[in-house]
């Protein structure tokens, strides 16, 4: 979404201050990592406020919907991630600070691009763990994983006590014969 702050600059400084309700629809890179796929819009009130050569971007009262995966058993569940506000920053040159690239008021015309803020709040906002309610959770899927063995079997340490308990073995093999 890109953002025209050019009123914030205007020679007479008309506006200290723009506000806006936004409801935008926020495309993903292709290396989206965060496990909430929106599909829905992303509905904030936006406030930009002008400092000195930069501009500070608010939102208030945050709100997407979208898919995740449930980390028991892996159906997908739509749901709403909402949040109380984000701010950020955007500088009236490129940045070289790691991560902010992307933050600065295009000198050809006052816009920025808030798109790079929106996935970096919903990637931010999104839950590391998700689970369903539990009536909710696929029952045949809970069933099969129930069934499969445990991880417990495959750690090193149970390596190592399996190779303890040959080693056992063979000795009593050897004090046998
Ligand atoms: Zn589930």
């Amino acid at each position: 979404m890109i953002f025209n702050v050019g009123p914030l600059f205007a020679p007479q400084e008309a506006r200290k201050e723009l506000k806006q309700d936004i409801a935008v629809e926020v495309a993903l890179p292709s290396n989206w990592e965060a496990a909430f796929v929106p599909c829905g819009v992303l509905r904030a009130k936006l406030t930009a406020v002008r400092m000195q050569n930069d501009v500070l971007v608010l939102l208030k009262n945050v709100s997407i919907a979208g898919e995740i995966e449930c980390g028991k058993c892996f159906k997908k569940e739509v749901i709403e991630l909402a949040w109380e506000s984000s701010e950020q920053i955007f500088y009236a040159k490129k940045p070289k600070i790691w991560g902010e690239e992307e933050f600065f008021i295009d000198p050809s015309g006052y816009k920025i691009n808030l798109t790079p803020f929106l996935q970096q709040e919903i990637a931010v906002h999104t839950p590391l763990i998700f689970e369903h309610s539990p009536e909710k959770c696929d029952p045949e899927v809970l069933q099969k994983l129930r069934a499969t063995p445990k991880m417990e079997e495959s750690t090193p340490f149970a390596e190592l006590k399996n190779l303890l308990q040959i080693e056992k073995n063979t000795q009593k093999h050897k004090k046998s014969k």
